[in-house]
C-alpha cells in the first residue's frame, strides 16, 4: 500500500490538471446512509418513484408539503444530514486544493460536507440539499432565506417555481453545473475518484473520457468497482483513511 500511495502521489504531482470526483462512499464515512446496497435507505424503504421531477412539476405544493414534513426514508436522511460532519477524506481534498494541486472537485453528494470542509472549487452535480433552486432562472438560495408561508415558494428574482437544489429523478442536471463539470473534466489529465463506482450518468462519463485520452484515474474505494479496470491505480480502503495518506505524500513531494 505504501508503494502504491507513493506512486499515486507522483502521478498527481506530475499531472497538469487534477480534478477529484466523489460519491456516496465518502458520505457514508460521515454517517450518512447510502441509498443502495446493504443498510441503504431504498433497500429498507423501497426505491422512490423514478419520475420525481414530473411529480414535482405536476403538484409542487404537495411536493413542498412533503419536503417540509418528511416521513420515511426522507426523514431519516434529513436527520442524518443535520448531524453529519466532514471527515478526514473531505479535509484531505481541501488540503490538496489549498496547495494548488487540485483544481476542482466534482461531487455526486448533496450533503454539503465538501463545502463545510472548505472546498471552494466545488461542482455539486446532483445539487446541494441545503440550497433551494429556481426551476426557471437557476438562481440558488440558502434554505433559510426563503419564505415558506405560501407553498410552493416563488423565486424572489423572477417569480419562478422554487424546488430543492437536489436533482430529482427525471430532472435534467442544471446546465450551469453540468457545463462546469464538463469543462473541468475536459481539462483534466488526472482524476482522483473517491467513494464512488461512478456508474450513474452523466458523472460516470467524466472518468471514462479522461481514461480514454490517456489520463490517469486514481481510484480510492474499499472494494473494486466497474471503474477499476480503467484505473492507473486503485488504492483500496476507506476514503477517510486513504485520502489523507495520499495528500500527505503529495504535499511532501512538492
Ligand atoms: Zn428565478
Amino acid at each position: 500500500m505504501d508503494a502504491d500511495l507513493d506512486l499515486a502521489a507522483r502521478r498527481i504531482v506530475a499531472a497538469r490538471y487534477v480534478v477529484a470526483m466523489t460519491g456516496a462512499g465518502l458520505s457514508v464515512e460521515s454517517g450518512i446512509p447510502p441509498f443502495r446496497g446493504p443498510g441503504g435507505l431504498w433497500t429498507k424503504y423501497g426505491e422512490p418513484p423514478m419520475n420525481g421531477y414530473e411529480r414535482f412539476l405536476a403538484d409542487p405544493k404537495k411536493a413542498w408539503e412533503d419536503r417540509l414534513n418528511p416521513q420515511g426514508p426522507m426523514r431519516e436522511l434529513w436527520e442524518a444530514l443535520a448531524r453529519a460532519e466532514p471527515n478526514p477524506g473531505h479535509r484531505a481534498l481541501v488540503q490538496l486544493e489549498d496547495a494548488g494541486v487540485l483544481r476542482a472537485t466534482i461531487t455526486q453528494n448533496v450533503d454539503n460536507l465538501h463545502r463545510l470542509a472548505g472546498s471552494r472549487s466545488l461542482l455539486e452535480i446532483h445539487g446541494n440539499a441545503t440550497l433551494i433552486r429556481c426551476v426557471t432562472c437557476v438562481a440558488r438560495y440558502e434554505r433559510d432565506a426563503i419564505d415558506y408561508a405560501i407553498l410552493p415558494p416563488r423565486c424572489p428574482r423572477c417569480d419562478g417555481l422554487l424546488k430543492s437544489d437536489t436533482v430529482s429523478f427525471g430532472e435534467p442536471i442544471p446546465p450551469d453545473v453540468l457545463e462546469a463539470c464538463s469543462m473541468a473534466a475536459d481539462r483534466a489529465d488526472c482524476m482522483i475518484v473517491a467513494g464512488t463506482s461512478a456508474t450513474v450518468y452523466p458523472a460516470a462519463g467524466f472518468p471514462i473520457a479522461i481514461a480514454d485520452r490517456g489520463g490517469d484515474l486514481i481510484e480510492v474505494n474499499p472494494y473494486p468497482s466497474d471503474l477499476t479496470p480503467l484505473c492507473r491505480m486503485t488504492l483500496m480502503g476507506p476514503a477517510g483513511e486513504v485520502l489523507p495518506a495520499l495528500a500527505a505524500r503529495v504535499l511532501a513531494l512538492r
